[in-house]
């Protein structure tokens, strides 16, 4: 496969001299470890404290990463990524809520982004997150299979009813919707919900997509298993292809509770897992439809080349690829630029409330060592080429 990622040129086409020097200042903070444990701890004190800090969260990482405090914000960014091919998932980053009306205004949220999507091309999917539509630790009873009392039995039920409703208004307005992974210990509940979802919606293609986080050793045998259900029940499969992002929580909580972890033995394990997925779904396409949300070079390679070996169109409606705002802008415009589907998640809300989103953007960049440093190459590559101009 010719190789098109490191065309800096068309990476960042649409940032300024002014913001590619941000993006250069920012990424050099985050690679700092000691400095993102002290500048986030300093930083939730501050937000809890009540202390002016929005406008130097918002001038720093908040604008890099995100798209704006509401939805409305977002549009303008939206509209300027599409002038190069890249598409937006709004996604409202709002995370750790426990109440009812808070779910509630996640629900609301989620519908508005369904309607966004419906009249905006440069809008092809929703997301949202099991866990905005209710309790973490419902799902973890429930996927251990406890006995709910009556009142955690209403409170499912209205988390039911929730993800009923988004699904059927996608649906309905022919959006597809993206549903984020979690925790593995409260996966299981969500799994059962999403799969309930895709046999009821998706009967004529893939609307509802759950997602695989291949770092899990068991997800491989769990894509064949729903494979099976599909085939025998007629519906097709969505699924969104991602490594997993809670990596350090699911080591520590199973070497603290004792039982085996259920990541992947090594960093190689995860990537030959994510590929062999990805393979997997590529051989299927006749009932499942990919999102392959990654910034790993490689594994995009792969799949570009899984589609060429099969004579696919590049922009075959079941395969799109996906990047988070602010990071590998190098793999999504390329993509574009060749003819790819891609779309960026645009996170927006409050500041205070993706604070959670943010911290993990940061230590994500500080501990997976390459992704800062392939970030600071290709800013210092495309500086170096305008500054020879
Ligand atoms: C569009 C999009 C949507 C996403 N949605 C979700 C989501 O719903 N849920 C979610 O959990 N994450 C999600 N993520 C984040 C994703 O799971 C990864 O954390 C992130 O993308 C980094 O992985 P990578 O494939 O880009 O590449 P890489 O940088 O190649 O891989 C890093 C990843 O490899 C794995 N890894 C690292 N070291 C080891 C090791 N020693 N042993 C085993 N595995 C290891 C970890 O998963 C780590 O995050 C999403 C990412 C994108 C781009």
């Amino acid at each position: 496969m010719e190789k098109i990622f490191n065309n800096t040129q068309v990476a960042f086409s649409l940032k300024s001299d002014t913001e590619l020097d941000r993006a250069y200042f920012l990424f050099k903070m985050i690679a700092n470890q000691p400095l993102v444990r002290i500048g986030t701890a300093v930083t939730n004190f501050a937000l809890k404290a009540n202390l002016p800090v929005e406008g130097l969260i918002r001038a720093t990482v908040f604008d890099h990463f995100c798209g704006g405090v509401n939805e409305v914000d977002c549009l303008s960014v939206v509209d300027k990524m599409y002038t190069k091919g890249v598409s937006s998932v709004l996604d409202y980053s709002v995370e750790g809520k426990e109440e009812e009306d808070q779910f509630d205004a996640a629900l609301e949220m989620t519908l508005k982004t369904i309607e966004f999507a419906k009249e905006r091309l440069a809008i092809p999917f929703a997301v949202f997150k099991p866990t905005g539509f209710g309790r973490f630790e419902l799902y973890e009873k429930l996927g251990e299979k406890q006995v709910l009392t009556l009142e955690e039995q209403a409170e499912w039920n209205r988390v039911v009813a929730r993800f009923d409703l988004v699904c059927k208004d996608a649906h309905s307005k022919n959006v597809a919707l993206l549903i984020d992974g979690e925790e593995s210990w409260m996966q299981d509940a969500a799994d059962d919900l999403v799969t309930e979802m895709m046999r009821k919606y998706n009967k004529e293609k893939a609307i509802v997509f759950n997602t695989l986080q291949m770092y899990r050793w068991d997800r491989l045998d769990y894509l064949k298993k729903l494979h099976e259900q599909a085939k025998n029940d007629g519906f097709f499969i969505g699924m969104k292809l991602v490594r997993g992002a809670y990596m350090e929580k699911e080591m520590a909580r199973a070497e603290e509770k004792g039982y085996p972890s259920p990541i992947c033995a090594s960093k190689e394990a995860t990537d030959e897992n994510y590929d062999a997925a990805v393979r997997y779904m590529v051989d299927h396409l006749d009932l499942m439809s990919i999102f392959a949300g990654t910034h790993n070079e490689l594994s995009t390679y792969k799949l570009m080349e899984l589609m060429q070996a099969k004579g696919m169109k590049t922009n075959d409606d079941r395969i799109w690829f996906g990047q988070l705002y602010g990071m590998s802008d190098n793999i999504s415009y390329n993509l574009a630029a060749n003819g790819y589907n891609v779309a960026k998640y645009l996170p927006f809300g409050p500041v205070k409330d993706v604070m959670p989103y943010l911290i993990r953007r940061a230590e994500e960049n500080t501990s997976v060592a390459g992704q800062t440093s392939r970030e600071l190459a290709m800013i210092k590559e495309e500086r170096k080429r305008r500054k020879g101009k």
